[in-house]
């Protein structure tokens, strides 16, 4: 599918119109068998749909010494989800929670602080990227993996 219509390999994505007939066959024919009508009916009226391929990416880490991750850079969950914006201000509003010496539970070591919060919130993540999954199987949009 990541094989452009010059025969060209992508890592990712590929261009509005640069899909291969092959692509684009199969696009059409998936969202006719399994897309409700409306949604295949737009997909046939699109000229030239572009790709993106999708995968939930969890950095092996959100904090380290004196630096944290926030949002997409942290963790970028599927679609299916719909959790990108909610779970990138969770993020910031938690992190600059943890850091408020007033509210926190923070401690003047600031490396002790961000690992802290980064575990809190790989924890609170985790049934979220476990459910993505599941919710793409039972939508019939995109694989369990
Ligand atoms: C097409 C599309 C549709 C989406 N739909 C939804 C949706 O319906 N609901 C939902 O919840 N989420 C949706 N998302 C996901 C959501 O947009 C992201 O999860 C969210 O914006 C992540 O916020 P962020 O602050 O981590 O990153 P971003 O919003 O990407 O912010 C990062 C910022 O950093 C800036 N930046 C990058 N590099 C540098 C640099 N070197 N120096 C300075 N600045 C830099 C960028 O310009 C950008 O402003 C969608 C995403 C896409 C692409």
């Amino acid at each position: 599918m990541l094989t452009d219509r010059e025969g060209r390999h992508h890592h990712a994505s590929i261009a509005p119109g640069e899909l291969s007939a092959h692509s684009l066959a199969h696009l059409r024919h998936a969202a006719a068998a399994h897309l409700p009508r409306a949604l295949s009916q737009l997909v046939a009226a699109t000229g030239a749909p572009f790709l993106q391929a999708i995968a939930d990416v969890l950095s092996p880490s959100f904090a380290q010494g004196r630096v944290a991750l926030v949002g997409d850079a942290a963790c970028t969950l599927r679609p299916h989800t719909g959790s990108g914006t909610s779970k990138a201000a969770d993020d910031a509003v938690s992190l600059a929670q943890a850091l408020d010496p007033a509210t926190a539970t923070a401690t003047p070591d600031i490396r002790q602080t961000l690992a802290d919060w980064a575990t809190a919130r790989r924890a609170a993540l985790e049934p979220l990227r476990l459910k993505g999954p599941r919710l793409a199987e039972s939508f019939g949009l995109g694989s369990p993996s």
